[in-house]
């Protein structure tokens, strides 16, 4: 037995024990005190226009500001004066080394640093910042995943400047280094991050979305896609946290039994926020708001110990940086805290994973949203159009979406029973839904006077949305009044995959609804009359997509294979139409991805499916070969001198019966773990035999995965069978309930 320190500290193992101690033991971390007026330090650690102004020559800032605008690349001599004047800046807040911050394939973000230190010819330390290397670096990289792109010849990744999203100050404990976003690409040119595919496809949609601006406002010269993220994740204690080694490594338990009490009393949700909990947020808003993240929500989400926060919705590139920035902020801060952050979609069995809400929309330089339907029938046609078509785009490329948003984590959510399903469907809400139903059964005559009826009965769209707070949240993709929320995104993900994508369909259909009209209108139609005869038609041909009803319902599934709608509930098969032929057709012709590009990209997610898995078997391995049955035996050891001690006191077989029981349970869950966890081991070697990177990470997923549920049944059920003392994991009620 082991002794215990303290009282009211529970008996348990050393390891866990110890964590425990660690745990409770905490002082209340108290947040940096400071100061509470958030305008007094908003973004005080980017280079922002109003530091830039400080710091460039008024000829110097226009022309930064004129090659963001324009998205053309800053010439040389304006990046050597920018590179200065972002030095100065940067060393007066403190930092001594500056990076280029990109986004490769890997999820996170990546960094190599330099010093502002150097020689000068006469050997004296000077500070120096030139201008190609803010433009440009060579960071090597060789091991960030490429897909086969870099094989050793062309070995060299390049990162290049984005300077429409500005620079910032990263402060860590020993030091502050200067960040600049910017994309990574090949020697040859091919991208190898999420960056630079998103930018192409702002151009695609900045194209497609201005020509057809132009129908309504010759104003309008930009068009670009909003974003804002509500990210949601699990806190738990650190202590508690590294004596799970599954946590550690693979990010989400892969044993636990449900404690007693889960989420089931619905007290949790946007309950009180807990003070150690709320210590963190403010801290995480502290920072986030001087790196001019502009958080703006936090609240307690369903599951216990599960939270959110969102910021005020930007333009989609600095959205998704922000976002990158966000999560990497929440992790170092979380350690400050004594608590870990979980990013992933699926910490815990048996309460509800996390994900990430992508609320999308298109802006204007005029300043319209264009999701957003106005006061006057005019203004409702052009909302009409771009609502329409964002649902044909949905409709047209849903399993390229679909494929967008696969991972080994997000499989837990999607198609798993949980918010949202695997199905693509998109949600519009009761009024919309009649408005589309009214004009695709409405008959347009070409001629005005009917037109002019079909215009009468769009009028009525404002007033409508205004109070229309309709919200169904099984649907992946929602309209919610001014903004589609997508929100199958993992919560760990990278945004700007899926809306690379999400842009890109977006983009194609646009210029097909372009296309169409200005035929009709060749042909003679009127304007209004064109606008409505496609919008008629995408109605009709995205019809399927629509589903207002509950996504989680088993009639759903059968509706939606009627429908001809794909429910792909793992990711090896989703990710196929990330390069079948409409993939290719959508991305190559916009020059988003070349060829190349996808099918890299394809390789890598797949190899990432089977590492993923493959690590999370292994650890389940492990964990039940040196951990779970070691303990088990010796619980078992006790029980069976107990049993022999009663027997040599005469007791009879038949009287220790239930102890029998209770020993043979066991044996017998031993043995399964033992036999299950070697099949586990042959179905591995098996599937590493496999050359072919689809099959191999089918394998994975048919034969390796399967053995997952298997094994962990026995372990939570050893779980509740064995001495609480001898048991080897922090449990569920331990980490699910921050104290
Ligand atoms: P919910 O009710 O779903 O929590 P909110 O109205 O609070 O939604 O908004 C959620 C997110 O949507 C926020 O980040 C918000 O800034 C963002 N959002 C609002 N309008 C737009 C828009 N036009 N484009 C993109 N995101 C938007
Ligand atoms: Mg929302």
């Amino acid at each position: 037995m082991y002794f215990c320190r303290r009282k009211n500290t529970p008996m348990m193992n050393p390891i866990r024990k110890n964590a425990f101690l660690a745990a409770s033991d905490r002082a209340q971390v108290d947040t940096q005190a400071g100061d509470t007026l958030v305008s007094r330090y908003y973004g005080e650690s980017v280079f922002s226009p109003k530091a830039m102004r400080a710091h460039l020559s008024e000829e110097v800032y226009e022309a930064l500001m004129e090659s963001i605008e324009h998205g053309h690349r800053v010439p040389r001599e304006i990046a050597q004066q920018v590179a200065n004047g972002m030095k100065n800046w940067a060393i007066a807040k403190g930092a001594t080394h500056y990076t280029h911050w990109f986004q490769p394939l890997t999820g996170a973000t990546a960094e190599k640093h330099d010093t502002f230190f150097s020689l000068n010819h006469e050997g004296e330390a000077i500070e120096s910042f030139s201008g190609s290397a803010l433009s440009q670096q060579e960071p090597d990289a060789s091991s960030l995943p490429s897909g086969g792109i870099r094989n050793t010849f062309e070995a060299r990744g390049y990162t290049a400047w984005d300077p429409s999203s500005p620079a910032f100050i990263f402060s860590g404990p020993a030091g502050n280094t200067l960040c600049i976003p910017t994309i990574f690409v090949s020697y040859t040119g091919e991208s190898l991050d999420y960056k630079s595919p998103l930018l192409k496809s702002l151009a695609a949609v900045e194209q497609a979305g201005v020509a057809v601006c132009q129908y309504f406002d010759k104003n309008i010269t930009r068009v670009f896609p909003t974003l804002g993220v509500e990210q949601e994740y699990f806190l738990v204690d650190a202590a508690l946290f590294a004596a799970r080694q599954d946590l550690v490594l693979c990010g989400r338990t892969l044993f636990g039994h449900a404690p007693a009490r889960g989420q089931q009393l619905e007290d949790h949700y946007f309950g009180s926020i807990p003070d150690r909990v709320h210590a963190f947020m403010v801290d995480l808003e502290r920072e986030s708001h001087r790196l001019g993240i502009p958080l703006k929500t936090r609240h307690n989400e369903v599951a216990p110990a599960q939270f959110e926060c969102a910021p005020i919705f930007e333009e989609i590139n600095l959205a998704v940086d922000h976002n990158q920035l966000l999560m990497d902020l929440m992790d170092k801060l979380a350690r400050r805290h004594n608590l870990r952050v979980l990013l992933h979609e699926k910490p815990f069995k048996g309460v509800n994973g996390s994900g990430k809400h992508n609320n999308w929309s298109l802006s204007t330089n005029t300043g319209k949203n264009l999701l957003s339907p106005g006061k006057t029938p005019k203004s409702n046609l052009m909302f009409l159009t771009f609502f329409v078509n964002a649902i044909k785009a949905f409709h047209d490329y849903a399993d390229q979406i679909r494929a967008s948003i696969a991972s080994a984590s997000n499989d837990h959510r999607l198609g798993a029973n949980e918010a949202p399903p695997a199905i693509m469907s998109a949600f519009l809400g009761e009024q919309l839904s009649k408005i589309l139903d009214e004009i695709e059964k409405g008959r347009i005559e070409h001629n005005d006077s009917e037109t002019r009826i079909m215009m009468h009965s769009i009028k009525a769209i404002p007033e409508i949305l205004l109070d229309n707070t309709d919200r169904n949240r099984t649907s992946p993709f929602a309209f919610t009044g001014n903004k589609f929320e997508l929100r199958a995104v993992g919560s760990s993900a990278n945004s700007a995959q899926a809306m690379t994508v999400l842009n890109a369909a977006m983009a194609r259909t646009l210029t097909d609804f372009k296309e169409q009209v200005d035929k009709l209108i060749v042909d003679g139609d009127s304007r209004d009359t064109a606008l409505l005869t496609v919008i008629q038609k995408f109605i009709k041909q995205s019809r399927k997509i629509r589903f207002e009803g509950n996504g989680y319902s088993e009639e759903w599934a059968q509706e939606a294979e009627k429908r001809g709608l794909k429910n792909l509930r793992t990711t090896p098969a989703a990710l196929d139409a990330m390069a079948d032929k409409k993939a290719h057709e959508l991305f190559v012709k916009s020059g988003i991805f070349s060829k190349r590009e996808i099918e890299a990209r394809h390789e890598i997610l797949l190899d990432d499916y089977i590492k993923k898995i493959q690590i999370e078997s292994r650890i389940i391995g492990e964990l039940v070969m040196t951990r779970i049955v070691p303990a088990v035996v010796t619980y078992q050891n006790t029980l069976l001198a107990n049993l022999k001690g009663l027997q040599e006191l005469g007791l009879k077989k038949a009287a220790l019966a239930p102890q029998m029981d209770v020993l043979e349970t066991i044996s017998t869950h031993v043995q399964d773990l033992i036999r299950l966890s070697e099949d586990m081991r042959q179905a591995r070697k098996a599937a590493n035999l496999i050359d072919d990177a689809r099959q191999r990470a089918m394998a994975y997923c048919d034969q390796v995965r399967p053995h997952f549920d298997a094994i962990r049944d026995r372990v939570d059920r050893l779980e509740l069978m064995v001495d609480d003392e001898h048991w080897p994991l922090p449990k569920y009620w331990e980490l699910l309930f921050i104290r």
